[in-house]
């Protein structure tokens, strides 16, 4: 007895996933029907990067589902075949005795009916096009596997842009607040960027310990350890002037989070910033948080370039292992 049960997407069409791997069991959810084409395009979990076959990654409550489905059916089978031989043999003469068999069927199997989580973030892939949701923010391409932190600092990107357009709009201190939270969204947005990339990459460092927990919030600091534990020199992904530029705005960024904007010693010795006095409050004009939006992409964006090529050719040199170590950034 063979039948296909069809399982509930949630209202925009999504299907739930779950990660089968114990230590994860993540959820998540794709849109069928976007994303890589072809019959046996397998799974990628967003959390930990286990790939393996769509029908291993159903969720608890679409297996208590399938199966209910599955009992009902049996059960209404079986009343079926049963009703086919019901008899009924009356009796005969004073003392004879009658004999029947009447099926009830009783009251059917009960569907374990589920509703599709909420979840947090919704992604369209830029490589494969698919559409899934998850938890938190950054994750891996459930279809190419290909992480989306580069992805996740563009929309960042975005909006510090339209920030800074808003602040064309506007006078005085507002301006002001506006230009420089623009500035500070630039550089938290590349800090998550790279904390993310290089843990998602972790495996291809020499320590990937240290690989999984690296800040960026120090570009200096940053470009040491990533040449380190990668052997990427983040400086040669932009010109001189870039670097200098992103430099000078990551530090501006240090003095207008724990600072209040008044430059100090230490700001003065790493940007060799002509214009700057110590105890007077930094200067942050639009045109330069505009220029730092475009440096922090080029610089996001060959990052990204570089530890995908390092992923790439751990897979050619492996003999096809699969995982979090060999997806893309
Ligand atoms: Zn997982
Ligand atoms: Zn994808």
């Amino acid at each position: 007895m063979k039948f296909k049960i069809s399982i509930p997407m949630d209202e925009n069409g999504l299907t739930g996933r779950e990660c089968p791997v114990k230590e994860c069991l993540g959820y998540f959810k794709i849109k069928f029907g976007t994303g890589l084409k072809g019959d046996n395009v397998p799974c990628v979990c967003p959390y930990c990067g286990h790939r393996g076959p769509h029908d291993t990654f159903w969720t608890q409550e679409q297996l208590e589902y399938a199966k209910s489905i599955a009992m009902r059916k049996a059960k209404d089978w079986v009343v079926r075949e049963l009703k086919k031989h019901e008899f009924n043999i009356p009796a005969r003469g004073a003392f004879g005795i009658g004999i029947s068999m009447q099926v009830k069927p009783g009251s059917p199997h009960p569907i374990r009916y589920y509703r599709e989580k909420k979840l947090e973030t919704e992604v369209t892939c830029l490589g494969c096009t698919l559409q899934y949701a998850i938890y938190g923010v950054f994750g891996y391409c459930p279809d190419c596997g290909v992480h989306n932190s580069f992805q996740i600092l563009r929309k960042n990107l975005e909006l510090a842009a339209k920030e800074l357009q808003l602040a064309d709009t506007v006078e005085g201190d507002l301006k002001a607040h506006l230009v420089g939270d623009a500035l500070e969204n630039a550089v938290s947005a590349f800090d998550g960027f790279g904390r993310e990339a290089s843990a998602a990459h972790r495996q291809l460092s020499s320590q990937p310990q240290k690989a999984a927990a690296l800040s960026f919030q120090n570009l200096a600091n940053a470009d040491g350890h990533v040449r380190a534990l990668f052997g990427v020199s983040l400086s040669d992904g932009v010109t001189a002037d870039e670097w200098r530029l992103l430099v000078r705005c990551f530090q501006k960024r240090h003095l207008l989070a724990h600072k209040m904007g008044v430059i100090d010693e230490k700001y003065v010795a790493s940007t060799h910033d002509p214009t700057a006095r110590v105890g007077r409050k930094v200067v942050i004009d639009s045109v330069e948080v505009s220029s730092l939006l475009a440096a922090v992409g080029k610089l996001g964006e060959y990052l990204s370039r570089r530890l995908t090529g390092l992923a790439q050719s751990a897979v050619k040199s492996s003999t096809g292992a699969t995982g979090p170590d060999t997806v893309q950034s």
